[in-house]
């Protein structure tokens, strides 16, 4: 076997500036200081130090194992639809599964069996076409089934986590471990799910016809995208709803529906989204929301909750 020279690379902040050695043999799936933006939502955003995108579960366990005996940070981004990765960028290992290994999707009987790189639009439209019940709620939340499950993605009629009756997870240490029902507890927007990278999930669902889920399915997407940014517009959205109340009634009661930060400014369609206009920063999209969240607490005495994640 060839002898692979380990890639170099600086680590990042002015007090760590120092050149180190990413352990050698994954320079085949690993690409230096990638940008980020074209992987989100919010198209912003800086690099990634180590882009690593691994082809199989026993390569991904042996990435995961020598950034951490380097002591790198390491994240996984699966659609890129909740995160706003800071113009600086990120040090460390971004993971991306988008390998056939990670997004698979099997059936039988009643049961779901999917790849946490899965694109979720792609298990819910199985679901729909076996004639499986239970995730056609789901039509139009962007992102993958990994992506899903660690923040329990879902709608007024449902979340993921309600029909999610096992995962199989890899921890910070490479290793591989089932979680099973009586282990995963889901709530709003939140799950147990917190290892490095959901591997794959068990979905129970129920039997129904065919016919009557891609109808069902086709209303809610229409109204769905009735209440989203456009589709051409880059953007995320940013606030959990405080029980029960809706993040975008309190920032329009708030008077910050047209609110704006440079080129960052709260969607017209929907006051719980920001859009990023040309041009715009994450640095700005993050004014923002502080901006929101203050006035919206001074004005209406809530605290918004952020949904996204900022890298
Ligand atoms: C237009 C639009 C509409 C939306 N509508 C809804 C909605 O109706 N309901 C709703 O709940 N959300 C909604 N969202 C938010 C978002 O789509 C969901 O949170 C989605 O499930 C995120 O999945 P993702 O793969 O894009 O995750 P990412 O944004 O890539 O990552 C989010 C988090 O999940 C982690 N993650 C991703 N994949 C894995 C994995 N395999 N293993 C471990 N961790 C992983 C990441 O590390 C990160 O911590 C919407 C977003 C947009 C932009």
């Amino acid at each position: 076997m060839a002898i692979s020279r380990p890639i170099a690379f600086r680590i990042f902040g002015p007090e760590n500036e120092f050149d180190m050695a990413f352990p050698s043999g994954f320079e085949h799936i690993t690409r230096e200081q990638e940008q980020l933006a074209p992987f989100t939502w919010f198209r912003i955003g800086g690099a990634a130090q180590f882009w690593v995108e691994p082809t199989s579960i026993e390569e991904l366990a042996a990435v995961v194992r020598a950034a951490a005996a380097e002591g790198l940070m390491i994240r996984v981004l699966g659609g890129g639809s909740n995160l706003l990765v800071r113009d600086e960028g990120v040090s460390g290992v971004v993971l991306h599964l988008t390998a056939a290994a990670f997004a698979k999707i099997e059936v039988n009987k009643k049961r779901i069996i999917a790849g946490g790189g899965a694109k979720l639009g792609h298990v819910v439209s199985t679901a729909v076409r076996e004639g499986l019940a239970g995730l056609e709620q789901l039509v139009g939340i962007p992102g993958t089934l990994g992506g899903a499950l660690r923040s329990n993605a879902g709608t007024h009629g449902g979340d993921i986590g309600q029909w999610t009756t096992s995962a199989t997870v890899m921890t910070r240490s490479g290793e591989i471990l089932t979680r099973s029902k009586d282990e995963l507890r889901f709530g709003y927007r939140a799950s147990s799910l917190d290892e490095l990278v959901i591997l794959e999930a068990t979905l129970d669902l129920e039997m129904a016809s065919s016919a009557m889920l891609t109808k069902q399915m086709q209303q809610t997407w229409i109204l769905k995208k009735a209440q989203l940014p456009s589709a051409d517009q880059a953007t995320s959205c940013i606030f959990k709803n405080p029980g029960g109340v809706s993040a975008a009634s309190l920032i329009e009661e708030a008077g910050m529906h047209s609110a704006r930060v440079g080129n960052a400014e709260v969607s017209d369609r929907n006051a719980a989204y920001i859009v990023a206009q040309p041009g715009c920063t994450s640095r700005e999209v993050i004014e923002l929301i502080e901006l929101i969240r203050k006035t919206v607490a001074d004005r209406t005495g809530v605290d918004l909750e952020t949904a996204i994640e900022i890298w």
